[in-house]
């Protein structure tokens, strides 16, 4: 290609040559004028007229020639640029094909198929819709946290994931500032439920049973799934924490409201090992736990919270999310840190502009 290239451009630098000849005076012509001049010496008027005359002609003639010869210039640039711009295109495709194959190897699609959420997907964040929409795009690079599908391009890759680009109510951000309120206790209504474990290419997420509830604001909202970002992406007074999981609920008219629990080096926690003994060996293939999970177990002892209205902190980064940040942390060992890190050693999206919103938190 780079040869290719080389090639193309000293045409065209030749092109450009020859067209640059034709606009500074020729040499043809001079010799020309000169051979006139002297038959004018000798010639009648009449004659000389016609000299001038045949001469304005070749003249213009010449400049006829001289504009065709740019316009052949002009246009076998054009051809030159169409040609690059298509060998520019066959590479494209190339590299696009060879994604596709990817996308649509049955060891790709399949798993994702055979995932059985135990609840609903719409609006899930981290859910196996999100991930079934980008592999269906067009040969679109797939979402992730560094790279080409990084972050500051998740708005671009997708129509879908505008928000990311454009919205101006995103997650995560820098808690401080809070307004010092008596907030309602969030009351939590979780019971021991059977669940499911997936490697979903982007976090660890556990998909709970029916029956979970919390309730505020005169809303209930039931427990989706639960899946976990390191660091976390939520700070506090700039203060960024080992390890963060997200329970996500939705309510009858489809709001959704996120428990984010910051997670701390120190003990071990017994439900997080149930999570990590049921870890599957495969991405994006749902693996049935055989015993019930106590949600319970992952709320800190203390009910303070913060809450602001937010977004996703996933593709597609969809507004009007509930957050409410547990102000107690919880503790986890390094060790149960350290299996997640392998897995995913960084799964957190940056910092999104606070943009002057209310920040509540309990005193
Ligand atoms: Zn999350």
């Amino acid at each position: 290609m780079r040869r290719c290239s080389a090639l193309l451009i000293s045409l065209m630098l030749a092109i450009s040559a020859q067209a640059n000849d034709a606009s500074s005076p020729p040499s043809k012509p001079i010799k020309q004028a000169s051979a006139s001049a002297k038959e004018e010496a000798s010639a009648p008027k009449e004659k000389e007229k016609e000299t001038r005359k045949s001469s304005k002609e070749k003249e213009s003639k010449e400049s006829k020639d001289a504009a065709k010869d740019a316009m052949a210039a002009d246009e076998l640039a054009v051809k030159i640029a169409e040609r690059l711009a298509l060998l520019r295109k066959e590479k494209d495709d190339v590299a696009r094909a060879s994604t596709r194959a990817v996308a649509r190897s049955p060891a790709y699609v399949a798993p994702v198929r055979k995932v059985t959420p135990a609840k609903p997907k719409e609006g899930n964040e981290h859910g196996s819709s999100a991930i079934i929409a980008a592999m269906g795009g067009h040969g679109a690079v797939h979402w992730s946290y560094d790279g080409e599908g990084g972050p500051t391009n998740w708005g671009k890759l997708n129509s879908a994931n505008a928000k990311c680009d454009i919205g101006d109510r995103q997650s995560p951000i820098d808690i401080r500032d809070g307004i010092r309120v008596d907030l309602e206790p969030i009351n939590f209504d979780y019971k021991p439920s059977g669940f499911n474990v997936i490697d979903n290419g982007h976090t660890i997420q556990v998909n709970v049973a029916a029956g979970n509830y919390i309730s505020i604001m005169g809303r209930n909202y039931e427990l989706l799934q639960f899946h976990f970002h390191k660091p976390s992406e939520e700070r506090v007074n700039g203060r960024s924490f080992d390890m963060v999981v997200h329970l996500v609920h939705k309510d009858a008219d489809g709001k959704l409201a996120v428990v984010a629990v910051l997670l701390e080096r120190g003990k071990a926690q017994n439900i997080v090992q149930q999570i990590w003994n049921n870890l599957p060996l495969e991405k994006n293939l749902a693996l049935a736990a055989p015993t019930a999970i106590d949600i319970n177990q992952l709320l800190p002892e203390k009910r303070d919270y913060y809450t602001y209205m937010g977004s996703l902190t996933t593709p597609p980064c969809s507004e009007e999310v509930l957050w409410m940040v547990m102000k107690e942390t919880v503790e986890i060992s390094s060790e149960q840190i350290a299996i997640f890190g392998r897995l995913y050693p960084m799964n957190a999206r940056p910092l999104q502009k606070t943009a002057g919103r209310l920040i509540k938190e309990s005193r």
